[in-house]
């Protein structure tokens, strides 16, 4: 979509730091770090939110998993452990509205709400 952030993210026209890459998902550092990992997942294609997932996309978000999870063997904190969080819509805090999955970790993440 021409006027979404990560979109621009995905053409290459915004910067970001790459950690993982393939035909359908894309995985970079956030700008704004909440913990000392803190990446963003995202698929390639524009998805407003997780409610705006379609049937055909649910495949695509086992992929994701399966990506985090590559990640954080690659980058060392597998073992350790992490937090995956998608903020969905208004009520869910989500800012930027294409499909991300936050990976915190790095530290013994306090604030659980659940
Ligand atoms: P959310 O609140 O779930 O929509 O998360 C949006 C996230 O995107 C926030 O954690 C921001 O810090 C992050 N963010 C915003 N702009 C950028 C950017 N240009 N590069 C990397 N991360 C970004
Ligand atoms: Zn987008």
């Amino acid at each position: 979509m021409e006027d979404c952030l990560f979109c621009k993210i995905v053409k290459g026209e915004v910067p970001s730091t790459k950690v993982y890459e393939d035909e359908e998902i894309l995985a970079f550092k956030d700008i704004n770090p909440a913990a000392p990992i803190h990446i963003l997942v995202i698929t390639k294609k524009h998805i407003e939110s997780l409610a705006h997932l379609e049937k055909e996309d649910e495949a695509l978000v086992g992929k994701i998993y399966g990506a985090i999870n590559q990640i954080a063997e690659e980058h060392g904190f597998k073992e350790k452990g992490y937090r995956v969080i998608v903020n969905c819509g208004k009520d869910g805090g989500q800012e930027v509205m294409h499909l991300h999955f936050h990976i915190l970790g790095g530290k013994k993440l306090g604030e659980k709400i659940v």
